[in-house]
């Protein structure tokens, strides 16, 4: 089944949840545990990447199949322009269009490691808008669509610190509209940890026309040193009360996770107040920091947690 329905809603708020390919199989095996566990509590959706240059295409469309027909989620595969001639994408394509899969984020991808722009590859495409026009017409309307866009602007848009200007911005956000009127259902925000950026980027799709839903992309933090991490290379902005907040316990990864719990909540909060109902969790393949957010906002049951996880496990009860 195509998700937009599900995100579209029916004033209820939905959630989803989002996984990589891991590297090796016992961590294959242990992630279809976690998912397995973490689609109890009914999420509209749970989606899967395509690791960048292609580096796990196999690996994402078995996972994918598995997704869709043994864990029986509603599954949307990523999948990116790079290093991809067409009739890799149209491999990649007609194989989940096989397995029932119906749903795609339609990316243009990073560079291959080690260079630093994006380079089409011969008998490829040059961005998203070329792979979702490609998915349009080879496919018409089998597949729903989904595309990506950046409340701060991309980062291939933003030249040193402060940000993109109001130019690049604008640029940005028209080749976004261009994107969904390609044929687009919704849109997954990147991560972002100002949720007044967020709100306002949603209020600017508005103004130039880009009716469908905005989902935003919420990143928990999970540890101190990769959020550094991807928030350097996304270019993101961190509002000092949160760099302040993290400084003193950044060496307590404990302290971290809480905090990024307490985080995510209250950001969570802060968009479902402004009408918006949809919220789709990075992952990271960990469940703990999703669940904890969810249940925060009665989204789910905690009775429905599963006894099992780590943090959950009376550990006195044991000992006795
Ligand atoms: P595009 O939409 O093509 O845009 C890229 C940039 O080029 C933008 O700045 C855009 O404005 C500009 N641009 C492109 N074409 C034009 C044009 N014709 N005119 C004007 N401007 C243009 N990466 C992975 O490798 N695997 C994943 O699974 C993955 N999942 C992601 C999921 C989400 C929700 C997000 C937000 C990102 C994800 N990424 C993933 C990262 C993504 O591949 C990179 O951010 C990539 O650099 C851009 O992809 P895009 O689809 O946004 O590109």
């Amino acid at each position: 089944e195509k998700i937009r329905a599900a995100v579209e809603g029916d004033g209820r708020t939905v959630f989803s949840f989002e996984y990589f390919p891991p590297k090796t199989e016992e961590g294959v095996e242990n992630l279809f545990e976690r998912m397995d566990r973490m689609v109890a509590h009914n999420p509209a959706f749970c989606d899967i990447t395509w690791g960048a240059g292609g580096s796990t295409a196999d690996l994402t469309l078995e996972i994918a199949n598995r997704m869709q027909n043994m864990i029986c989620v509603e599954t949307m595969m990523h999948l990116t322009c790079t290093n991809m001639p067409v009739e890799k994408i149209d491999h990649a394509l007609d194989t989940i269009k096989t397995n029932g899969i119906q749903n795609v984020l339609a990316l243009r991808g990073d560079p291959p490691h080690g260079q630093d722009k994006f380079v089409q590859v011969a008998g490829g495409f040059a961005c998203a808008l070329d792979l979702v026009q490609h998915i349009r017409s080879k496919y018409g309307d089998y597949f729903g669509i989904t595309v990506a866009g950046y409340p701060e602007a991309h980062p291939d848009m933003i030249q040193g610190e402060g940000g993109a200007t109001l130019e690049a911005y604008s640029n940005d956000l028209a080749y976004l509209k261009r994107k969904v009127d390609a044929g687009a259902d919704f849109i997954i925000t990147q991560l972002f940890y100002d949720t007044d950026i967020f709100l306002k980027f949603v209020n600017d799709c508005r103004q130039i026309g880009i009716t469908c839903p905005i989902v935003p992309g919420i990143m928990p933090i999970n540890n101190y040193k990769g959020f550094l991490r991807m928030t350097g290379f996304c270019k993101t902005r961190i509002p000092p009360e949160i760099t302040a907040a993290l400084e003193p316990i950044k060496e307590n990864e404990e302290a971290v996770k809480a905090y990024g719990i307490h985080l995510g909540t209250e950001m969570c909060k802060k968009i479902l107040a402004h009408g918006i109902k949809t919220l789709h969790l990075y992952t990271l393949n960990m469940e703990k920091s999703a669940l904890a957010i969810l249940m925060n906002l009665g989204l789910i049951e905690e009775s429905k947690i599963s006894r099992s996880l780590p943090w959950r496990r009376p550990t006195n009860v044991f000992r006795a």
